[in-house]
């Protein structure tokens, strides 16, 4: 097969000031999907066929057999095609309601006073699983899986009921653990965990298609052999399909967390112990943050060659305490916003040393995790956090791009009252079309009865926004740092924090007004609630092909700038999730082709294209 999406004009290369001011067939990039990536997937059911040649036009020239690893993904040497270029609840509840039925008592202070019976659920999983295999139809195959990941929720409460909490206050940093092979490279909450863990990500499994599918096809084929990866990103089961998909494809991959809230320990233990040296825990400290990504980084004989950022901290310690390590390292993919905009303030410094592709703008990533993950997580967040009823709440959203539009329409789906600020009068006016009140935040704050900031930004919620904020307001954070709340203006003195639940903090003034500030201003659902898989499955799907596109490029396909990934790769991905709604895409007739320009196989839209 081949889908060879590269070609140096690949020039899917769109810096942010050029796609500006290139016209539109300027602008286009001359794709010409070589095979890589995409042929490493299964051809999408209802979609264009990927094995279908790219026009003349549009292939770039082939390398020479054996050159370059672009080769051992060819169509000759094997079905593994080469790449082409181209992403949580706590023990507050009285009662938590274990896998097999049965409710465990949770006192207040966490402690579970029923006994877990472990064998029992884990042999219930797996019978589930098997009736669930059974089932012919895709829509009978999706309902269980809803079902499953729904009871996904229950079963990360009811692991969490299994931690040890003897050791709870114990540090990791401070263990000694080792897994079941004796490998004690790793530092986790609790390796003991691990069966937990592994249910999680058998979960998740169900819900992303496109990597197991990358990975069955995948086998014996290794486009990713000798790839060191080193990974940064929040360590979720999602994550971990991931993980262990870069695994299946040939590479050695060492992770720390972006974030130190959103790790479910128990999936960093099943990491641990199927060998990854994972270092993560959830609650770390700041010291703590660093200190696992220096030791994914910091390793005796072992140098990444590729990094996977989510944020840029990863890429951030490597350029400040080991620059020399970008001599071996081949690219860097970054999914955020925030990584991505570091990267640029890079590249425009000249300081960029190695290529990066900016996976946040990839149509597959930006308009469907950022929109809809965050559509259908915020409300999971509050609710899980608060037990707040929305209808007829006063909301202020602070931005409204891809996260504040998702935040948006669930809130005003549940019948809250949403006004929102903004910045850009593009996104106001977009906003104002929607039916929101746009203000500024001072024109509100008095009123509102939940805050949310999605911008990307910093002090965006001040302490004079705080001071004047009503009794109970509820305040928290989805954009990627905890720079959007002023959180450090908090801890003064004259205020009192008292933490009511895990991850919710009432902070009190001296008249007695408290605010609930959620998740010390960290991402909200990321730290507090779970987050749609089959979402994450697109942008992990879009990762791992810009990671095989960046490993396999040959010398000179990539420059040290920014890069996105070409569009006939983003609708790659989005054809590999397709099937899962049994959704029939039409196909262009020869003539309607020719009349709008286009290959039968794409791309179906300028790069310019907005959508
Ligand atoms: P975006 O750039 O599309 O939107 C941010 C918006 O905020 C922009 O429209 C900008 O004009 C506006 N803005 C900037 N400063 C502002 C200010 N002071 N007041 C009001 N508005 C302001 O970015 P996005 O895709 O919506 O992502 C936003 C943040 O969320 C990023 O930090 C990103 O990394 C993060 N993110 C979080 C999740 C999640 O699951 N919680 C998912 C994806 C992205």
């Amino acid at each position: 097969m081949s889908v060879q999406v590269v070609s140096a004009a690949a020039a899917a290369k769109v810096p942010e000031v050029e796609l500006k001011d290139l016209s539109p067939s300027e602008a286009e990039p001359q794709l010409g999907l070589s095979t890589a990536a995409v042929s490493a997937m299964a051809p999408p059911a209802g979609g264009g066929d990927p094995e279908a040649p790219a026009p003349a036009a549009e292939r770039p020239p082939a390398p020479g057999p054996g050159s370059g690893p672009a080769a051992a993904l060819s169509p000759a040497a094997g079905k593994v095609p080469q790449a082409s270029a181209m992403k949580r609840s706590d023990p507050h509840h009285q009662h938590q309601r274990h896998r097999d039925g049965g409710e465990a008592l949770v006192s207040p202070d966490g402690t579970v006073t029923e006994a877990p019976r472990t064998v029992k659920k884990q042999i219930q999983f797996a019978d589930q699983k098997q009736e669930f295999n059974k089932r012919p139809t895709k829509i009978g195959r999706r309902s269980l899986s809803r079902s499953i990941s729904q009871s996904s929720t229950d079963s990360y409460s009811s692991a969490a009921s299994y931690t040890d909490s003897s050791d709870d206050e114990t540090s990791p940093r401070d263990k000694q653990q080792k897994n079941s092979k004796g490998s004690s490279d790793f530092c986790v909450k609790n390796i003991k965990q691990a069966e937990f863990g592994r249910r999680e990500i058998e979960i998740a499994e169900q819900e992303m298609p496109a990597l197991m599918a990358l990975r069955k096809r995948a086998q014996g084929e290794k486009p990713l052999a000798g790839a060191k990866i080193v990974g940064c990103t929040h360590i979720t089961a999602q994550t971990a399909v991931l993980m262990e998909t870069l695994g299946a494809l040939g590479a050695q991959c060492r992770w720390a967390a972006c974030n130190i809230y959103s790790t479910l320990n128990e999936v960093a233990a099943a990491l641990a112990e199927n060998g990854f040296p994972v270092f993560a825990w959830k609650g770390e400290s700041e010291d703590d943050f660093w200190w696992c990504i220096d030791r994914c980084v910091n390793v005796e004989g072992w140098q990444p060659n590729m990094i996977l950022d989510d944020g840029g901290d990863l890429t951030h310690w490597i350029y400040k305490k080991y620059p020399n390590m970008f001599k071996k390292i081949k690219g860097i993919v970054e999914e955020s916003v925030t990584g991505v905009h570091r990267l640029y303030q890079l590249s425009k410094a000249g300081k960029l040393c190695v290529p990066a592709m900016n996976v946040n703008d990839s149509v597959t990533k930006q308009k469907f995790d950022n929109l809809y993950c965050c559509r259908e997580s915020i409300l999971d967040g509050l609710k899980r956090t608060t037990d707040m009823m929305f209808g007829g709440k006063q909301v202020v959203v602070c931005g409204y791009g891809e996260v504040g539009k998702g935040c948006c329409a669930a809130l005003k789906a549940m019948g809250s009252i949403v006004y929102v600020t903004e910045i850009d009068p593009i996104c106001a006016l977009q906003a104002c079309m929607d039916g929101f009140r746009l203000v500024k935040l001072n024109e509100v704050i008095r009123q509102v009865d939940i805050v949310i900031t999605c911008t990307g930004n910093k002090n965006v919620v001040t302490r004079e926004h705080l001071d004047r904020m009503k009794n109970s307001c509820i305040v928290c954070n989805m954009g990627h740092s905890n720079t959007e709340i002023d959180v450090a203006s908090l801890r003064t003195p004259e205020l009192t924090w008292e933490r009511v639940r895990s991850q919710v903090d009432h902070v009190i003034w001296p008249d007695g007004k408290r605010i609930v500030l959620l998740a010390e201003g960290r991402l909200l659902n990321l730290s507090c609630s779970t987050v749609p898989t089959f979402v994450l499955s697109i942008t992990a799907t879009t990762q791992a092909l810009a990671l095989i596109e960046l490993y396999n490029a040959p010398e000179g396909r990539y420059k040290q700038d920014v890069y996105l990934l070409p569009k006939k790769m983003d609708e790659y991905v989005a054809s590999l999730h397709l099937p899962t709604f049994d959704a029939h895409l039409t196909e262009l007739t020869d003539e309607q082709a020719k009349y709008l320009g286009l290959n039968k196989n794409g791309p179906f839209k300028p790069n310019y294209y907005r959508y």
